[in-house]
């Protein structure tokens, strides 16, 4: 049985004032037992929520981490082993924003990801598509291909401990969704793919959607079979829909 998990993208967003009232915000939802939460601040703010929701069951995660995972000649990069110095568990590895504005290889992904676990934090590894490419029908191939090269620099073994997220480029921020069966069909594959490493690996990890996720569609996204729960970016900057995205996981 895998348990639900709703992660919280802030993406490059906030001020000290307006997280401190998202924090605020978060301590007035009903969260539900069952669903395990993350939330993932800019590395500036991420020391603020570590201190903010240390009461809460909300996590706290960084959005990216540098491929070296100690102390390194790397200006302007922070560590998986400095965000665990600064209570952070979690990391995005190999957004669509990091892979498609900034330039960022499967590669690099791949070498993240190590680095992330090397430090014992959990890696949420990002895969998806262009809108082009799935207009090619290339969605398979792309998402295999970033799960492949990810899988030659990590192994199998590595998803004991990762959490994957789908996150089609088309409907990140857009408003559109993928519908419920486009989504499921790219988890199963993913699923399949992990499967052909080791079965038991692949049916234990816990793979999220992610593209304009809010509360009024969230449940019949996470009705489907692979689907594990979200990875959600502009509605998780307003607790009440966080809140209630969190609960659709829930049910
Ligand atoms: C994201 O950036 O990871 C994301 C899913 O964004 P949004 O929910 O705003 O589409």
């Amino acid at each position: 049985m895998r348990r639900p998990l709703v992660a919280g993208n802030w993406k490059m967003n906030g001020t000290r004032a307006s997280v401190a009232e998202l924090i605020e915000a978060l301590g007035q939802q009903e969260f539900p037992e069952s669903v395990e939460m993350v939330v993932f601040p800019s590395c500036v703010h991420v020391g603020q929520v570590v201190s903010g929701l240390a009461d809460s069951a909300i996590a706290v995660g960084a959005q990216d981490c540098a491929a070296e995972p100690g102390f390194a000649a790397l200006t302007g990069e922070v560590s998986a082993s400095q965000l665990v110095d600064v209570g952070c568990g979690w990391v995005l590895v190999g957004h669509s924003e990091r892979r498609l504005i900034l330039g960022e290889s499967d590669e690099m992904t791949g070498r993240k990801f190590k680095a992330a676990l090397a430090c014992d934090m959990t890696p949420v590894l990002c895969l998806g598509e262009t809108l082009e490419q799935r207009q090619a029908g290339q969605t398979l191939e792309v998402v295999g291909r970033q799960l492949a090269s990810v899988l030659a620099i990590a192994g199998i073994g590595s998803f004991e401990k990762a959490v994957v997220a789908y996150e089609p480029v088309w409907a990140i921020g857009s408003g559109l969704t993928a519908t419920p069966q486009q989504a499921q069909e790219i988890h199963a594959a993913i699923r399949e793919q992990l499967s052909h490493e080791d079965k038991r690996i692949a049916d234990g990890v816990r793979i999220l959607y992610g593209g304009s996720v809010k509360a009024e569609n969230a449940a019949e996204l996470f009705a489907m079979a692979d689907i594990d729960g979200g990875l959600i970016g502009g509605a998780s900057l307003k607790a009440n829909e966080f809140g209630a995205i969190c609960r659709a996981a829930g049910n």
